[in-house]
C-alpha cells in the first residue's frame, strides 16, 4: 500500500527546518514500511548529504536507482557527489546516463558541461574559481521547473514536489558545498 504523502511531507518538513538527523530517522522509518520507494531513498540520500555522510548518501542514491533505473534525481545527486569527490570521469559518465534516458532534464546537460570544463581546466592545470562560480550561476538558472520524477509542474523556488514528495531543490551545488565543509569536521 503506497504511503500517505502527508507522512513524507512531514519528514520533508523536518529536513527543511534543518533537523536533518530527525528527517533521516523519519525517512528510515518510512523506508522500513516501503523499501521499494525510490523517492524515499533519494530523500534519505539528501539527508545523509546534509549530515556529511557522503558514502551513505551515495549508497542511498544508488539504491534509488536500483529500484527505479530512471530515478533522475537520485542519479543526478550521485553525479554531484562524484564530481565533488573529484571523480570527474565517473561524474561525466554518470551525467550521460541521465542525458540518454531523460534528454529534457537540462540540469544534467549543464552539469555535464561543467564537469567537462573542469576536466579541460585540469589538463591545462589551471582551475579558476571564478570560472566555476560563473558556471554555477548559469546552472541554477537553467534548472527546469518540472519535477524530474513525475513531471508535475513545480515553482522556481519549490524545494519538494507537492505531487510525489520528491525533494529536489537545494540539490544544486550549495548542497554539496555544505557537505564539503561538514566532512572536514571530526
Ligand atoms: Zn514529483
Amino acid at each position: 500500500m503506497p504511503l500517505d504523502k502527508k507522512i513524507i511531507e512531514d519528514a520533508n518538513k523536518s529536513f527543511l527546518s534543518g533537523d536533518y538527523l530527525i528527517a533521516l530517522k523519519k525517512y528510515e522509518e518510512l523506508i522500513k514500511k516501503e523499501p521499494t520507494n525510490s523517492i524515499l531513498w533519494n530523500n534519505l540520500g539528501l539527508a545523509f548529504l546534509k549530515l556529511g555522510k557522503l558514502n551513505d548518501a551515495l549508497k542511498a542514491f544508488e539504491k534509488a536507482n536500483e529500484l527505479k533505473p530512471n530515478a533522475t534525481l537520485a542519479q543526478y545527486h550521485k553525479c554531484l557527489i562524484l564530481m565533488r569527490e573529484g571523480k570527474y570521469q565517473d561524474a561525466s559518465e554518470c551525467c550521460d546516463k541521465i542525458i540518454s534516458s531523460k534528454p529534457n532534464f537540462t540540469a544534467a546537460k549543464v552539469l555535464k558541461q561543467r564537469i567537462e570544463n573542469i576536466i579541460v581546466a585540469n589538463t591545462k592545470n589551471k582551475i579558476s574559481t571564478e570560472e566555476t562560480e560563473e558556471t554555477e550561476e548559469y546552472y541554477e538558472e537553467v534548472v527546469e521547473y518540472h519535477c524530474p520524477e513525475c513531471d508535475a509542474v513545480i515553482g522556481e523556488n519549490d524545494v519538494e514536489c507537492k505531487k510525489c514528495g520528491a525533494k529536489f531543490s537545494e540539490m544544486q551545488t550549495n548542497e554539496i558545498r555544505g557537505i564539503a565543509n561538514t566532512t572536514n569536521q571530526p
